[in-house]
């Protein structure tokens, strides 16, 4: 294994629109995966509005720590754009207007029939020493500067234009400056345990690895476990990160959903393709969200036949055929209504498999017996027909995601072993 550290990046977003509501900064988000993919890690990240001091104090902190630089926005004509006058004071070294940049940019303007104002002239002054980066999309050019312990680099703020020049200008210069560096990554997503279960299971397995790093990350809709691995050549980089893969997926079983980060409703979409097999959908509390997430995945319609959302107990007799003295009996959110509701959806439809959901999702509407957050959902396959029950914790949206989640998984779970 080569011990080689990998380099450290720093991205720095400069523009005031930024630091609004407004406006997000995505571009250190394109940025960080290409530099990823290099085997680059990003550190940190930061976000500065145009205002030199506070941009200076930025830039000579990033320099200080990291081998990479890199900053977009502030490189256009106006007074706010001040990236080049930042990075020269803290390089301490001389803005020089250049005649080639200068002629480039009245071509440019004659050639869209612009009047070219005196502003315009500050996109040709290039900090001493540095490389020009050429801006195949847009007028302001960008800069490349190596001090020899940092690789400073200046791109545009729009999206647009900033990958155009990554891709054309900087992707070279860093793989030249980097050879034989490779990042690989896995994304493991994982169903039917909380956070901590799953660590407890896990944390003995990666905790004595430092190559690969594992990140756990939690949400609405399942764990994830993400494995990232880099080395000298491509293939140790993906050894490595397939070695510890195998060891939690060993671990983790069944459990584990997905081995290449797709969601957990392209996975059951992919066994209900192989299988063969069509679905049909009965929601009450979901209100169509479990069909929203299955529709989400292009080609569905290959095995989602139909959803029907029965809210109204009068709807879930008509439309789903459920009796009405079944729902008198146990009420709206119970086992015998979601199982009717399954059973009922499947042969309105025709589809081999009918899952059906009905509960309580807040804030109002619990009782003693029957709390916020009381979910079943049931399934018909065949001739057969089950229920699962589930006691959701949290608040309105929580129980209507972790619902769709959890019914999902469960159909999955089904269908794997069918
Ligand atoms: P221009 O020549 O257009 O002035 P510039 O290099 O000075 O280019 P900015 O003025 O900072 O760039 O930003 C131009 C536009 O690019 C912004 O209005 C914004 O829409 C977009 N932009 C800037 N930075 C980012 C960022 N980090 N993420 C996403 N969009 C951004
Ligand atoms: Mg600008």
């Amino acid at each position: 294994m080569t011990d080689r550290k990998p380099l450290v990046a720093e991205i720095i977003a400069v523009g005031s629109e930024l630091l609004t509501p407004f406006r997000a900064d995505t571009n250190s988000l394109y940025l960080t995966e290409q530099l990823n993919n290099l085997g680059i890690d990003v550190k940190l990240k930061a976000v500065v509005g145009d205002e030199l001091e506070r941009m200076v104090d930025c830039i000579r902190g990033a320099v200080g720590r990291a081998d990479v630089v890199i900053a977009t926005g502030g490189l256009g004509p106006t007074e706010d754009d001040l990236t080049r006058e930042a990075f020269a004071e803290v390089l301490g070294r001389k803005l020089i207007r250049s005649e080639d940049i200068l002629e480039g940019l009245r071509q440019r303007f004659a050639r869209y029939g612009f009047k070219m104002t005196p502003n315009n002239e500050r996109q040709a002054d290039v900090i001493e020493g540095a490389e020009v980066l050429r801006n195949a999309r847009g007028s302001a050019p960008g800069m490349f500067v190596d001090n020899g312990s940092t690789l400073m680099i200046m791109l545009p703020g729009p999206p647009r234009e900033m990958t155009t020049m990554f891709e054309q200008e900087v992707l070279p210069r860093l793989r030249e400056r980097h050879q034989g560096f490779f990042m690989a990554r896995r994304q493991l997503r994982v169903s039917g345990l909380t956070e901590s279960a799953m660590d407890d299971m896990i944390a003995p397995i990666y905790k004595p690895y430092a190559n690969p790093t594992t990140t756990i990350l939690s949400g609405l809709t399942g764990l994830e476990v993400h494995l990232t691995a880099v080395s000298s050549t491509a293939d140790e980089a993906q050894q490595l990160v397939s070695e510890l893969s195998a060891r939690i997926e060993e671990a983790l079983g069944e459990n584990v959903f997905s081995r290449n980060g797709d969601a957990l409703e392209q996975v059951v979409g992919q066994l209900f393709t192989t299988k063969g097999l069509t679905l049909a959908l009965a929601e009450s509390c979901t209100g169509g969200l479990m069909a929203k997430r299955l529709t989400d995945i292009p080609g569905s319609s290959r095995y989602f036949l139909s959803g029907v959302v029965a809210y109204a107990n009068q709807a879930k007799i008509d439309l789903l055929g459920v009796p009405a003295d079944l729902i008198e009996t146990h009420g709206a959110v119970s086992a015998e209504v979601a199982e009717a509701m399954a059973q009922g959806i499947r042969q309105k439809t025709g589809a081999d498999v009918g899952l059906a959901v009905t509960g309580i999702a807040g804030p109002d509407g619990g009782t003693p017996e029957k709390p916020v957050g009381l979910v079943y959902v049931g399934l018909a396959y065949g001739d057969q027909v089950e229920h699962r029950k589930w006691q959701i914790p949290g608040d309105r949206e929580r129980v209507r995601e972790l619902t769709t989640t959890l019914a999902l998984d469960w159909l999955r779970r089904k269908i794997v072993r069918q």
